[in-house]
């Protein structure tokens, strides 16, 4: 399967990445934690992203259709993948076209993690990422066993930079202007499904697979 998830800044669509992932055998691929490694280990890329993901704007398009391009070149990609976190713009959206296009392939389904932005600021601020696997918790949703740590790794846990409400403003801000006309381009495909995104994990895992069974 040649999966596309979209939805707002804590949507949940990391939490149910690994979850489809698995289950599908697919390669998951998320701009969002390519670049904040980029960005950590300060190559050329990471200083390009960095101004713009403390804004909480996008980063350029050329930017990140760039790590897409490269990313999807790995084996575990060719039977199937799950974006998430891209794309976040039309121009994004057809670049990737042109791509699949040249391997005879197009994407299936995009899941569409609808819910209310009044939400969001709660399930943001709550955050906390293991950096190095991208998993995340929530203080009040998802607490991990060890308050801190990492529940597999028993590493600590971070909270990202721009989890905060005045940048969530921003990045939410982008979502609307640029990342929703993204959902109108792939509606006219009719290859859209909806998520209750904001009900509880797992509701929302129960019909991911009914979306995709
Ligand atoms: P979230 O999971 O909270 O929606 P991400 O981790 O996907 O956020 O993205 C974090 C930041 O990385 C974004 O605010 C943006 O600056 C940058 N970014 C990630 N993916 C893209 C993309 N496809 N296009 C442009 N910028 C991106
Ligand atoms: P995204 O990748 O879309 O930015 P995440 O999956 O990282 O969103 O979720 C954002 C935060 O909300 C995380 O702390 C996560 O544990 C929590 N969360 C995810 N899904 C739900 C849900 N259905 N209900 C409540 N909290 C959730
Ligand atoms: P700073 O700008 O403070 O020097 P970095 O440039 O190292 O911090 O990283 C930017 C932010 O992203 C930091 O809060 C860092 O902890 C966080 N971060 C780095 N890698 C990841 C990752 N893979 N997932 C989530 N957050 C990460």
């Amino acid at each position: 399967k040649r999966l596309i998830l979209i939805g707002p800044p804590g949507s949940g669509k990391g939490t149910q990445s690994p979850i489809i992932k698995d289950e599908f055998c697919l390669c998951h691929l998320a701009t969002g934690d390519m670049l904040r490694a980029a960005v950590a280990a300060k190559t050329p890329l990471g200083i390009k992203a960095k101004e713009a993901m403390d804004k909480g704007e996008l980063v350029s398009d050329d930017l990140v259709v760039g790590i897409i391009d490269e990313a999807m070149k790995k084996p575990s990609c060719q039977k199937g993948f799950i974006l998430d976190g891209f794309p976040r713009t039309v121009v994004q959206a057809q670049k990737l076209d042109e791509m699949l296009e040249k391997q005879g392939v197009k994407v299936d389904k995009v899941l569409n993690f609808a819910i209310d932005d009044a939400i969001l600021e709660e399930r943001i601020t709550g955050r906390w990422v293991h950096p190095s696997s991208g998993r995340t918790y929530h203080t009040k949703f998802a607490p991990p066993k060890v308050p801190g740590a990492d529940d597999v790794t028993g590493e600590p846990l971070i909270q990202r930079k721009d989890d905060t409400a005045a940048v969530l403003k921003s990045r939410l801000e982008a979502f609307h202007r640029q990342t929703e006309p993204v959902i109108d381009y792939y509606s006219k495909k009719s290859i859209v499904a909806q998520l209750p995104a904001e009900k509880p994990p797992k509701q929302v895992t129960a019909e991911v697979q009914k979306v995709l069974s």
